[in-house]
């Protein structure tokens, strides 16, 4: 089985976070915050599709400005979405530049920027490079609650938490992962070709067994006869990540909401247990807490990140207790 796509955290763990979710085929990427980007390339950020922006403090969204700057050309358009007022700050960024060379001439890259209320999109403006980027404000979209994005091969949804302010954690999840088995399409006598990707399609899309698939104009056949011998199903990928929110019970249980069972869980750790009355103050997670998220909401894979300065010379320590607490039996009466 190969996976539809492949994340990776943008920084060390030190610096600022921000996950890079890319496609393994086409050319498409999403980002989870916009923190320091300087160490994707241009021509990872020209994949770019959609942003998904946790809050608005610098370290998730400074790196907007060389985002924008690599795909001020680009023909396909930017959509960035973020908590609640967020929009105006898109704007504030877009107002921050002399655009006078922009007119309706240019190339009219577009800007689409979302403020996600946990229900939908409250609010959704675009912005136009031929229009100088004035704000235009669109109508709100009403979306099914949590969702963020729906396509073929995967959504994503995103659950509101408190960090003193709003802040929003992440889910990609791909729906079905469909492949190819060669050796069935050989033994039923079948080409490859694009009918393959309409009937990977179909079945992501939960059609009937008894629905026709067209293999050429005078071939078609039923899904189910495909699915029993050409098709491997099985669980598309699930990837969470949650930056920057407050250890208390209806946080917790956003995230093993939003979180369970994924394959892998990108959790921020800045702070050790020692110290979680520091961690308190500053509303972030101590490692031992998002060891202990982790394994309440079931994941496969436990990745951490997001630590403080503090702890430069311990790093293996904030890692070592995030294990510990994702590890720990349940009979040894771990914390809650
Ligand atoms: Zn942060």
């Amino acid at each position: 089985m190969t996976w539809l796509v492949q994340p990776s955290l943008i920084n060390d763990p030190f610096s600022d976070p921000g996950l890079f979710i890319d496609f393994r085929f086409g050319r498409r990427a999403l980002l989870f915050d916009l923190g320091d980007l300087t160490s994707l390339s241009p021509r990872q950020l020209l994949r770019v599709s959609h942003a998904f922006v946790s809050h608005t403090h610098m370290d998730h969204f400074a790196g907007f400005d060389r985002l924008l700057r690599v795909c001020l050309h680009r023909t396909t358009p930017l959509h960035l979405i973020g908590p609640a007022g967020f929009a105006g700050r898109v704007e504030h960024k877009l107002r921050a530049y002399t655009l006078n060379l922009l007119d309706a001439q240019s190339v009219d890259f577009v800007i689409v920027a979302s403020e996600f209320s946990g229900d939908g999109f409250d609010r959704v403006c675009e912005f136009r490079a031929r229009e100088a980027f004035h704000r235009r404000d669109m109508p709100e979209v009403l979306l099914s609650p949590g969702l963020l994005l729906d396509e073929d091969e995967f959504r994503i949804d995103g659950a509101v938490l408190d960090h003193g302010i709003p802040c929003v954690a992440f889910v990609f999840e791909e729906k079905l992962r469909v492949n190819v088995w060669s050796e069935g399409l050989r033994r039923l006598g079948l080409p490859t070709g694009p009918w393959l990707r309409e009937a990977k399609r179909a079945v992501r899309r939960g059609a009937p067994d008894d629905s026709h698939i067209s293999i050429r104009g005078d071939l078609s056949l039923p899904l189910g006869v495909l699915r029993q011998h050409a098709l491997h199903i099985a669980r598309g990928q699930k990837i969470a990540y949650v930056v920057d929110i407050a250890y208390h019970d209806r946080n917790i249980e956003k995230v093993i909401a939003l979180a369970r069972d994924a394959d892998q869980l990108f959790i921020e750790a800045p702070f050790l247990d020692v110290d979680a009355s520091i961690a308190a103050q500053r509303q972030h997670l101590t490692a031992r807490q998002a060891g202990a998220i982790a394994k309440r909401a079931g994941v496969a894979r436990l990745v951490t990140f997001h630590y403080s300065a503090r702890y430069r010379d311990r790093e293996d320590d904030l890692r070592r207790e995030a294990e510990e607490a994702f590890c720990a039996h349940p009979s040894h009466g771990s914390h809650p």
